[in-house]
């Protein structure tokens, strides 16, 4: 493991610091990797990292530094997770769709009974607003409780554009309501809805001359991905949405090669894309032109895992050529419910070969930099955001190994303390019944 990175120590001690951690190990993820800082102190000044390094190093003892010192006990603090992938607002359940295929219902026999995406298309068309917003705040509390401060939420499910723009306003309520920061991306086309089957450059109209302007107008999404594959839309079609979205001025992203070789991720750096996500099925030149780029790769093992794909992303190929890699949970439905980061952690690791530090990295700063953000997030670092969570845990492999242990103590975003574990009262402290 890196041991601390020079660069943070040596930054001057603030002036005024609003919250300090003291008795933690720092895995800060810097530069992405581990760059541990052992027996250290974090402090926060106005929403942001003020100073990360050594406890010895501090000029006073903590209580005259800060009026808020928390004793973390060993603990130790990793930034937030920044979860750059998600489905999160949907209407519905996809559970029966599940039993019926562990009871060997074929695709085509679910899809009969109006199962498989259009179910939640249908189900989100039918809900409203708020029901939309009560159902996604759930799972934003998951997300929360379990470590990830940042989340990038996809709309989708609606299809027209009355149901696109709803689910966007959701997202944007969400991002008012939760401390989690929201990147709102725009995904009309996520597939061709029933309505235009046969029809598909008519969507693809719609989508380009009616949606597009209608989100840039609102100004509530930052993204416009694509789903670009045999079963949605092909690389001519998704051509045409990246040019119209970046000529109103979004970045864009690619649902790219999960199924099969479409050489959308080729098409994806002519256009600067953020990420190319999945990318089971991508060629060797694809790659290529992703790192000429300096495009990220968005690896998603828990769809791999939900769907029983053999096929893995070339994990091989982004290490050579030095293609960022981050991993996201999907959260979705139809093929991948998954709510826990430090899930998707540990099937990076057996299911895509990762490292326990390439995944962490991968669950940090590089989700941060598939979003654009990572000058400001994924990374304990002198002025960045102050997105934080402290884990019990022993070493920060733990993160990826124990499955299931509920390690977060405290979950803090802007400097703020958002979540914290509850112990429940000791018992010598309850009194007995009379
Ligand atoms: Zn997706």
């Amino acid at each position: 493991m890196n041991q601390s990175d020079s660069t943070i120590k040596a930054e001057p001690f603030p002036r005024t610091i609003d919250l300090l951690f003291i008795n933690c190990h720092l895995a800060t993820m810097a530069k992405g990797s581990y760059s541990i800082i052992k027996n250290g102190a974090l402090g926060v000044t106005r929403k942001k990292i003020s100073w990360a390094g050594e406890q010895a190093n501090l000029p006073k003892t903590p209580e005259k530094l800060s009026p808020q010192v928390i004793d973390c006990q060993g603990k130790w603090i990793v930034p937030g997770f920044v979860d750059c992938h998600t489905h999160l607002v949907w209407a519905g359940s996809r559970s029966n769709e599940f039993e019926m295929r562990l009871n060997g219902a074929s695709y085509e026999e679910i899809a009969k009974k109006g199962g498989g995406i259009f179910s939640t298309v249908r189900a989100t068309r039918n809900a409203t607003e708020n029901e939309l917003f009560s159902q996604a705040s759930k799972r934003m509390d998951n997300l929360l409780k379990q470590g990830t401060t940042c989340v990038e939420i996809k709309s989708g499910y609606g299809l027209d554009l009355d149901t696109e723009l709803k689910m966007l306003s959701v997202i944007d309520r969400l991002n008012q309501a939760f401390p989690l920061h929201i990147e709102p991306t725009f995904l009309g086309a996520h597939t061709l809805p029933l309505e235009f089957t046969g029809k598909p450059d008519d969507y693809v109209n719609l989508v380009t001359q009616t949606m597009l302007p209608r989100v840039k107008d609102q100004g509530i999404a930052t993204a416009v991905d694509v789903f670009c594959e045999g079963i949605a839309f092909s690389k001519a079609q998704t051509r045409k949405i990246f040019k119209a979205a970046t000529d109103l001025g979004f970045r864009v992203k690619l649902h790219a090669e999960q199924l099969s070789d479409m050489d959308g991720a080729a098409l994806a750096t002519e256009f600067n894309a953020l990420s190319c996500d999945h990318l089971e099925y991508l060629s060797a030149l694809g790659a290529k032109k992703m790192a000429e780029k300096d495009v990220s790769a968005v690896l998603l093992p828990g769809a791999f895992y939900f769907l029983k794909e053999t096929q893995k992303p070339p994990v091989h190929l982004f290490r050579k050529l030095g293609i960022p890699m981050a991993i996201s949970t999907d959260l979705n439905p139809g093929s991948s419910p998954v709510h826990a980061m430090t899930l998707i952690l540990n099937m990076a690791c057996l299911l895509f070969d990762l490292g326990c530090e390439e995944a962490i990295s991968g669950a940090t700063l590089n989700g941060a930099k598939a979003l654009g953000l990572d000058k400001t997030k994924g990374s304990i670092e002198v002025g960045k955001d102050a997105d934080l969570v402290v884990w019990d845990i022993k070493t920060p492999a733990d993160l990826c190994y124990l499955l299931g242990q509920p390690q977060v103590t405290m979950v803090v975003i802007s400097g703020k303390i958002e979540y914290q574990i509850k112990r429940p009262e000791p018992i010598e402290n309850i009194l007995p019944i009379e």
